[in-house]
């Protein structure tokens, strides 16, 4: 299948979810997450949720993140969709406003600190599907692949799903940065 077609499959199986089902399935995948070994991880990137997208809600993450590892610096991005590229910050609770595509964003303050992508250890990494070398389909603008090309080579890609791998190859492209891990309701994989 194209990665298209695959798009478009799993858009609608994630839309499907219904809420009761999606705050069960959450609550999994935010056990995987207090799993992740953050020993070596002070630069944390997340991105945050659009909710009319059925995406995983991260906050309840974060929150955990704050109080329980507190020295974890959590990065979030601001969109540049002229170049489809990706500014970093570090998040401290600043307000958050959807951008002109719905994507939510903190707004920069004179005091927010910008991050450069080589300091980032672990990326938490939005998909619809991947498949079981980690090949990722995301939304089709490539955002995340221009932003992993920018990271340190061993930066950890993980990345989260609503569903486990498919049996099928994904036909990846020369660009496709595959994930490391991936995080879903049913557990954690690596690849
Ligand atoms: P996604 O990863 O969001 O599912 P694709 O892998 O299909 O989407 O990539 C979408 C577009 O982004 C492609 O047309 C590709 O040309 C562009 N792209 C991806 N990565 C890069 C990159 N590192 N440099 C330039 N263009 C890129
Ligand atoms: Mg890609």
């Amino acid at each position: 299948m194209t990665k298209d077609t695959l798009r478009t499959i799993y858009k609608a199986k994630r839309m499907a979810l219904m809420p009761e089902e999606k705050q069960l399935l959450d609550d999994e995948i935010l056990n995987g997450l207090k799993s992740l070994d953050l020993s070596s991880v002070s630069y944390l990137h997340v991105y945050l949720p659009i909710v009319k997208w059925n995406e995983y809600d991260t906050y309840p993450f974060i929150y955990w993140l704050r109080q329980h590892h507190p020295a974890v610096h959590i990065v979030v991005s601001i969109s540049e969709f002229e170049k489809g590229t990706l500014q970093h910050y570090v998040w401290n609770k600043e307000s958050v406003v959807a951008n002109v595509w719905g994507i939510p964003e903190i707004i920069v303050q004179p005091d927010t600190v910008h991050v450069d992508p080589q300091a980032i250890d672990l990326i938490l990494i939005p998909l619809l599907v991947c498949d079981r070398d980690g090949n990722r389909i995301g939304y089709g603008k490539g955002f995340y692949d221009r932003f992993l090309q920018g990271c340190k080579t061993d930066v950890q890609k993980v990345g989260i799903s609503y569903f486990d791998p498919m049996e099928e190859q994904i036909p990846a492209d020369r660009w496709d940065v595959p994930l490391d891990s991936l995080i879903t309701p049913t557990g954690s994989i690596r690849f």
